[in-house]
């Protein structure tokens, strides 16, 4: 982009290569000229396609995870858990294509009839950072498997590695079925908004999400599907495996420095355990020190940039409440100079409501007088993403769990752990349509009931 050069959030010695932005409206013509035939591709055929960018992807991942690392910063090992999605997501989606696209007969009423799911024409799918190849990916691979063409514009933090991503992915297909179109908020909303593409599928921060869905509002038809923030909270009863509860709270808040959507930023503990679970929680933190992303060995990455930084810097000082791990900005780490920071934990009295995310490893601990009080905790902010629940107790999982709106609901896990064999995606401010998870491929299409007579 033009501009500051760009670096590597792990070394800012590292100056990246420039992508130019694309030219959305070709693109678009692309996609356009491309529909009708993509739509009337066999899905046996689309499959073939989707299976040949798979074996690319597959060949090239550790290029792949390499790649993610040093542009955002993601250490190795998650880096390579997530290209290994983007492989694995589209033998899932091959199956969800096979259930959901399939036309349903025999459903009674007057004439013989079905529904059909038609392709709806070209799809915008809209990258974030933090995920950059898995996210844009999961929809990219719906929308194809269901004959939409799709432009894919990935984060401009990350245009290196999605340029590559995107020469692999478009060699499997016809020309103007995948493309991808460098850029960044300009680019995406002359994208989104382009009244010739019928689907959006946007992942990223929630004041986005709320533009492009006022933008659209009057177009009807055009799909808006919304992968947005979250404000995620970690509950511990007094009767919970606190080592385990403590170990989870720390990896949630802490894989890809705490830029994940789903990651841990309220931890709301029952008062008769809080001491002992405060002391095992510090204790479990101590293993996230600021390190090079390409060690393996590394739990902790830089974060994305020097603004991340910035609002590190602006929570710490002024979140009122009693700081029992400081944090600290670490300019240096192995003599390299990045965007590190150390994660940081705040007792709080307030009931910690807020519409804007963490997104850094900061975590508000809050300490609750009983479990009625823990959801009333949990529900102080308008998010929904995920929500974790630790005890040993079956029936406090089941009565604490049935009053937490959130679209993913966990025992004894991490707010984290997000497999792609289930569906994932939020409630209230954290989005719609579940784009980021299993079945997404059930908003790509429209629906349409044809029935007949005398033929
Ligand atoms: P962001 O909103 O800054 O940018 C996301 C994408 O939108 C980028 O590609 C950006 O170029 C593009 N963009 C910016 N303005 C636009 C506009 N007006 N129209 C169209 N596109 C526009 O988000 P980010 O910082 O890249 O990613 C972090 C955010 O993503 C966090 O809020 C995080 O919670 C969210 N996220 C959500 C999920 C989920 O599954 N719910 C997953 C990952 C990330």
């Amino acid at each position: 982009m033009a501009g500051e050069p760009r670096c590597s959030p792990a070394d800012l010695s590292v100056v990246l290569p420039e992508v130019a932005p694309g030219d959305v409206v070709a693109a678009v013509e692309a996609a356009v000229a491309a529909a009708g035939g993509w739509a009337r591709t066999p899905l046996p055929e689309r499959i073939a396609r989707l299976r040949e960018a798979q074996r690319a992807l597959s060949a090239a991942k550790d290029e792949l995870a390499r790649g993610i690392a040093i542009e955002t910063g993601k250490p190795l090992t998650e880096a390579l858990g997530e290209v290994g999605a983007v492989v694995a997501k589209i033998d899932l989606t091959i199956a969800d294509a096979e259930r959901h696209l399939a036309e349903e007969g025999n459903l009674g009423g007057p004439h013989p009839a079905l529904i059909r799911r038609r392709s709806r024409g070209p799809a915008a799918v809209i990258g974030p950072f933090n995920f950059p190849l898995h996210l844009g990916h999961g929809a990219n691979v719906a929308h194809l498997l269901a004959g939409n063409p799709v432009i894919f514009k990935p984060s401009p933090l990350a245009a290196c590695v999605a340029a590559r991503y995107g020469e692999l992915m478009l060699a499997a297909f016809p020309p103007g079925v995948f493309q991808i179109a460098q850029g960044g908020g300009a680019e995406g909303e002359a994208l989104c908004l382009d009244p010739r593409v019928r689907s959006v599928c946007f992942t990223g921060s929630v004041p986005v999400g709320k533009a492009l869905a006022r933008a659209l509002a009057e177009d009807f038809s055009k799909d808006l599907a919304l992968e947005l923030g979250g404000s995620n909270a970690l509950i511990v009863c007094a009767d919970a495996d606190l080592d385990k509860a403590a170990h989870a709270a720390a990896e949630g808040a802490c894989l890809t420095a705490g830029q994940r959507c789903n990651a841990t930023s309220r931890v709301i503990v029952e008062r008769s355990i809080a001491r002992e679970f405060q002391s095992r929680f510090l204790d479990a933190l101590a293993a996230f020190q600021p390190g090079d992303p390409l060690l393996a060995t590394t739990k902790l990455g830089p974060v994305i940039s020097a603004a991340a930084v910035a609002r590190y810097e602006r929570l710490l000082a002024g979140t009122q409440g009693a700081w029992l791990l400081p944090g600290r900005v670490e300019p240096e780490v192995g003599g390299k100079r990045g965007h590190f920071v150390r994660p940081a934990v705040v007792l709080r009295e307030d009931d910690g409501a807020t519409d804007a995310e963490c997104f850094v490893p900061i975590i508000s601990l809050f300490i609750a007088d009983d479990l009625d009080a823990a959801v009333r905790l949990q529900s102080a902010t308008p998010f929904g993403l995920t929500a974790s629940v630790f005890t040993r107790s079956e029936a406090t999982f089941r009565a604490v769990g049935e009053q937490l709106e959130v679209g993913n609901l966990y025992a004894n896990l991490p707010t984290t752990f997000s497999p792609s064999t289930l569906p994932f995606g939020g409630l209230g401010s954290s989005g719609n349509h579940r784009p980021g998870g299993r079945g997404f491929i059930r908003f790509t299409t429209d629906e349409q009931a044809v029935q007949w007579a005398g033929l």
